[in-house]
């Protein structure tokens, strides 16, 4: 493998692991930038003050060969397992991280966290990306897995096709409220992917395969209509207060008085609208040797014959994972 096969993965997602794992196996030198702190994109788990939190996906579902393998392979490995939600399609929670699933998927990759990239450049044939930090990464092939506005902004100097294709995706917000409980909480338990009002999904972080040892915590995730209509609030109290109050509501349980309590918004969570599933992947950019390529579940790749919504971490997976593949033919 020549050094020139160097290719660099902007996010550390299900879709840019996915795409780093099959150009690995492939022979190619990969190396992913990420500007989060851990591993995972949206696949996401929080640890605070002694609880645990699943703030991103709250399961993934596999449909396809390529992702079940992978399921099935972290549930050998024990990261994830089956959980009977009531769902058609096999759904996996992890044990009771969900990020286990994205460490698994980095096991023995090239990845720095905490780099965020801010400006891309192509100079003597080569994409020269640099960081917030003015650290400076070069690379032949540069494909780019952030949630479409990002990558959109990302690619616009190198590709106007590539970002007016990033342009056409739109995503649902998402507020999230994290609690945890000191005191003990009757009934909390059994609470799993419970909906109604303005919340799409409570789990009580217990109710998950393997998290019979955790400290009693409660993640809420509110719908569409509720999240967008409070997206700008300035201050998470209120979203706080109003979710709580929801989940009582639609539990009917009384709830203790929280011992931690926290919100997250994702500005971009599921996708809304993806782009045309005929859309281009990957882009011949003048000056460049190699390849830019962009994917993410904003560009989503269908697990089986139903068109692909871009709405699960499945399809995310395959989007990168597609990418490379359309890499590799390129050799
Ligand atoms: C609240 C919520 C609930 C969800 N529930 C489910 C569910 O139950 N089931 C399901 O299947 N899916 C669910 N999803 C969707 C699923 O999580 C996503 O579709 C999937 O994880 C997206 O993967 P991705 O790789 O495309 O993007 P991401 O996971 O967003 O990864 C993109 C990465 O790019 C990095 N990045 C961005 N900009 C830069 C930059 N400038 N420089 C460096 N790095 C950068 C980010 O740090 C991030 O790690 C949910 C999502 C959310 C937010």
């Amino acid at each position: 493998m020549s050094q020139m096969d160097r290719v660099v993965i902007i996010g550390a997602g299900l879709a840019g692991l996915a795409a780093a794992r099959r150009l690995k196996a492939a022979g190619y030198d990969v190396l992913v930038l990420d500007k989060g702190r851990r591993i995972g994109g949206r696949i996401s788990t929080r640890r605070a003050d002694g609880y645990l939190f699943n703030h991103g996906a709250q399961f993934v579902t596999a449909r396809s060969t390529e992702f079940s393998e992978i399921c099935l392979s972290a549930e050998q490995t024990g990261k994830m397992a089956l959980w009977d939600i009531g769902r058609k399609a096999p759904c996996f929670s992890g044990t009771p991280d969900m990020r286990g699933l994205a460490e698994m998927l980095g096991d023995g990759l090239n990845i720095i966290q905490q780099c965020e990239i801010s400006d891309i450049a192509v100079i003597d044939a080569q994409f020269q990306l640099t960081d917030t930090k003015a650290q400076h990464y070069q690379a032949r092939h540069l494909l780019v897995t952030s949630p479409a506005p990002q990558t959109a902004r990302l690619v616009r100097p190198l590709s106007d096709e590539a970002a007016s294709i990033a342009e056409q995706a739109r995503y649902h917000p998402c507020w999230t409220v994290m609690a945890g409980f000191a005191t003990p909480c009757d009934g909390l338990d059994q609470i799993a992917s419970l909906s109604g009002g303005h919340i799409a999904s409570a789990t009580a972080e217990r109710a998950r395969p393997g998290a019979s040892g955790l400290t009693q915590s409660l993640t809420l995730q509110a719908n569409e209509a509720f999240s967008a209509e409070w997206l700008e609030a300035p201050d998470t109290d209120s979203i706080i207060r109003m979710l709580m109050a929801e989940f009582g509501r639609i539990s009917e349980l009384t709830l203790p008085e929280a011992d931690y309590l926290s919100a997250h918004r994702w500005r971009y969570a599921k996708v809304e609208q993806p782009v045309d599933a005929q859309s281009k992947r990957l882009f011949d950019v003048g000056a460049a040797s190699g390849y830019l390529g962009i994917a993410g579940d904003w560009h989503p790749v269908s697990a089986d014959i139903r068109p692909a919504t871009g709405q699960r971490a499945e399809e995310a997976f395959l989007s990168g994972h597609s990418l490379a593949e359309a890499l590799i033919s390129t050799r």
